[in-house]
């Protein structure tokens, strides 16, 4: 186990066009704790698997250091840093049983054979392989050997930490949710640090103790499940949570007065007025419907979730969703009132400072 220091991290890949090469990771400066379950979360392209090898040792960095437990190991291979990793697709020796697949990341380190056969045990019924366990890995289906993966990284109690690359992508919904669940069991008894890369909200939420939101090369929030829906630091953060997103609206500030289309909305504290780029956000649980007071809206469609009903409307020409719950119903012209303590005022893109969570 150890902690993870990133001190100035950049990487560009080489340019096969002569071009100046873009930066896929652009200069950032991290240190996470020993134990953690992080999640890196962002969408396809934003630089997720780059920062991953470059934790692991896959990738050496263009520029910057990688410190665990204050040594520096920026030069070292993965092997060297004693660091698990699983890819996205099954990485199995096709010829071996499934037991001996999980044996041979330990035989290789020199383990006695009882504990081998111990932790490899431990691992099969873990994953529901135990019946399998003599079987060749060639005769699993792609499922099956995607968790022969995730045991053979998980099989090693000794590592300084264990890397997921969207492990799950390839694996069947419903036994998804179940390695999932698998997989946070498993941090919270081995207290191993763990790094697990997504682009599913979902996956990330429900995995980690912290998300780490990517765009675009860089990391826009650090924070908990909850601080990420709460009180995201930037409109795609807002966005990217929730389902549906945070609903982000163009706004004026006059004196204290937030206006949306002209309309009065809410009012605020922050010494804001007159700022340019200035956009509300709000949740659509916090979006009611109303025949009076706030600001005209045209319905577009109604989505039933079971649960309850999801509004879709046009405020102007921006979009907006807001939640009609049991037992409410829509007025024939309704106008969309937004919660004022729930409302979150960025410019241009950024939250402005002085809101509390
Ligand atoms: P993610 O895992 O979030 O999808 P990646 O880290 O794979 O993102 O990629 C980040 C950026 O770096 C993308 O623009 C991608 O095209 C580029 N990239 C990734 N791998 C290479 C490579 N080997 N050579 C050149 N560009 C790469
Ligand atoms: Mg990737």
């Amino acid at each position: 186990m150890a902690s993870i220091e990133l001190q100035q991290i950049a990487h560009q890949y080489p340019s096969t066009s002569g071009e100046m090469p873009s930066y896929a990771l652009n200069p950032l400066q991290q240190c996470w704790q020993d134990g953690g379950a992080y999640a890196l979360l962002g969408p396809s392209g934003c630089g997720k698997t780059t920062l991953l090898n470059i934790i692991s040792g896959l990738l050496q960095p263009s520029e910057g250091r990688v410190l665990f437990d204050n040594t520096n190991v920026t030069a070292l291979g993965p092997e060297q840093r004693n660091i698990a990793q699983v890819f996205q697709f099954p990485v199995v020796y096709d010829t071996l049983s499934v037991a001996d697949n999980l044996a041979f990341p330990l035989r290789n380190r020199g383990l006695g054979k009882a504990e081998i056969a111990a932790r490899v045990k431990t691992v099969l019924d873990m994953l529901g392989l135990s019946a399998r366990a003599n079987v060749k890995a060639r005769n699993l289906n792609a499922d099956d050997k995607q968790k022969i993966s995730l045991g053979r990284g998980l099989v090693r109690t000794d590592v300084n930490a264990i890397l997921f690359d969207e492990p799950l992508t390839v694996i069947d919904p419903h036994l998804k949710w179940q390695l999932r669940t698998e997989l946070k069991k498993i941090h919270q008894q081995f207290g191993h640090t763990m790094i697990y890369v997504t682009h599913d909200q979902t996956e990330a939420l429900t995995f980690a103790d912290k998300v780490i939101v990517m765009l675009a090369g860089s990391i826009v929030q650090i924070g908990t499940p909850q601080e990420l829906f709460e009180h995201p630091a930037h409109t795609f953060v807002g966005r990217f949570i929730g389902s549906p997103g945070m609903n982000i609206l163009p706004c004026e500030v006059q004196g204290t007065q937030i206006l949306v289309g002209g309309s009065p909305v809410a009012t605020t504290a922050l010494t804001c007025a007159g700022l340019p780029g200035l956009e509300l956000g709000v949740r659509p649980e916090f979006v009611t419907f109303s025949e009076t007071g706030g600001v005209a809206a045209t319905v577009t469609g109604i989505e039933d979730t079971g649960r309850h009903r999801i509004v879709r409307a046009l405020v102007n020409d921006t979009k907006i969703c807001g939640i009609l719950r049991e037992g409410e119903s829509l007025p024939a012209a309704p106008r969309v009132l937004l919660d004022p303590a729930r409302i979150k005022l960025y410019q241009h893109s950024h939250l402005l400072a002085g809101q509390v969570p």
